[in-house]
């Protein structure tokens, strides 16, 4: 399942990443780049912006679309797993959050003067972005990260029909 963002979701899109999904943003995009994107690379749009999908609405019905309701990237982030049921643990550190490359495994003798020494001492796994070039690895900062998305996603699921608007024919 892969999704495209628009510019008001940033914050979803990095956490979506995070979960290990592969989402397209780009703070400039305009809508028609938007739902060309959609339409090219056979995403579902992401977005807050009912009048976008009121104008593109047969175009973006062609791999789905999600109208989010909330301001708040934690609503947001909910909404998107609980309506798409999405995997919320098994692609973690998976995808760069920053850019959306995909991580691939490192061996510690490659990262050694890469990382501060502290980091390459006492980690035995990295993983590199294969777009940016960025190094990760399971530290204090992915634990906490972990920490704050279990809480977030075990709570119950948002019950508010009214706001939803999917269409996914
Ligand atoms: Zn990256």
């Amino acid at each position: 399942m892969r999704f495209v963002a628009d510019v008001m979701l940033g914050k979803l899109a990095r956490w979506l990443r995070i979960l290990g999904y592969d989402v397209a943003y780009d703070p400039n995009a305009d809508d028609e780049q938007l739902v060309q994107q959609a339409v090219n690379e056979k995403r579902i749009l992401l977005t807050k912006d009912r009048h976008l999908v009121e104008r593109w609405r047969k175009k973006l019905r062609l791999n789905g679309y999600l109208l989010l309701n909330s301001d708040d990237w934690r609503e947001q982030l909910k909404q998107t797993v609980n309506y798409f049921g999405l995997d919320i643990h098994e692609r973690r550190l998976t995808r760069c959050p920053n850019c959306n490359g995909v991580l691939d495994e490192v061996p510690k003798e490659a990262v050694r003067y890469r990382v501060p020494f502290f980091v390459f001492v006492q980690h035995e796994h990295f993983a590199q972005c294969s777009q940016c070039g960025k190094i990760y690895w399971a530290g204090s900062h992915y634990e906490r990260m972990n920490a704050a998305l279990d809480e977030l996603l075990r709570e119950e699921p948002l019950k508010n029909e009214n706001a939803n608007e999917v269409d996914n024919s």
